[in-house]
């Protein structure tokens, strides 16, 4: 019987990468993936100052509302000369720069304008920054469990490339030149945060979705 697994995000970008990094998963265990859109979950405020306590909240929410086993991508990207900001607040890094009712590509564009401007005088050898991804899987009974998944680099000064979203068209991998909005979908999922962070959730996912609940 196929089982639905909800994605607790309403991000396009990222439910378009999981599905595909999850594919094998979903064949396997014959899963129905359903996005947080989909099931009309609710928009959690993400309170918690970590990854993995923000995709902790997202999970255990969708769970508790939708009574369906849940996963949440909780990421961002961490710039070592800024401390590791813009980190947990990756996504409104820029505040309300991009303006009210700004579309996500718009407020794309003004965090990482604003994130260029702020390392504009930083020389390229301290540009490293690692792209961070907590996976969180949570079951309606309360079981919970996640892992982190990290793609190392640099941010270089101007934008390059047209593919995935938010700070990709900045961050060069490790060992690359290119930036990530310059690889293909399947590139980037076979290096990212988020299919590092996936591909070791899935024994976790298959465990936990195969096994009865203890008690
Ligand atoms: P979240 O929805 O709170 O996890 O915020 C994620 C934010 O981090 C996004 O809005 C992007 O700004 C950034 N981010 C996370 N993953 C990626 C990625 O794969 N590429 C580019 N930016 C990302």
């Amino acid at each position: 019987m196929t089982r639905r697994l909800v994605l607790a995000t309403r991000n396009e970008h990222k439910v378009h990468e999981l599905r595909q990094i999850l594919a094998g998963l979903v064949d396997e265990l014959d899963l129905e993936i359903v996005s947080a859109a989909e099931v009309d979950g609710p928009d959690v405020p993400e309170t918690e100052v970590t990854f993995a306590g923000n995709a902790r909240l997202k999970a255990v929410a969708l769970a508790e509302a939708t009574g369906l086993p849940s996963v949440a991508d909780d990421s961002g990207l961490a710039v070592e000369v800024l401390g590791g900001s813009p980190g947990v607040f990756s996504a409104r890094w820029s505040g309300s720069h991009a303006g009210e009712g700004a579309t996500r590509a718009e407020t794309d564009r003004a965090n990482l304008s604003l994130l260029l401007e702020q390392v504009a005088d930083v020389p390229d050898e301290h540009r490293a920054a690692a792209f961070v991804c907590a996976a969180v899987v949570a079951m309606p009974d309360g079981r919970v469990d996640g892992v982190e998944g990290r793609v190392e680099g640099t941010v270089v000064r101007a934008p390059r490339g047209t593919n995935g979203f938010g700070y990709d068209p900045v961050f060069v991998p490790t060992g690359d030149t290119r930036t990530l909005a310059e690889h293909s979908d399947a590139e980037k999922n076979s290096i990212s945060h988020r299919g590092n962070a996936f591909r070791a959730l899935e024994p976790v996912l298959r465990r936990l979705l195969t096994e009865n609940a203890p008690g």
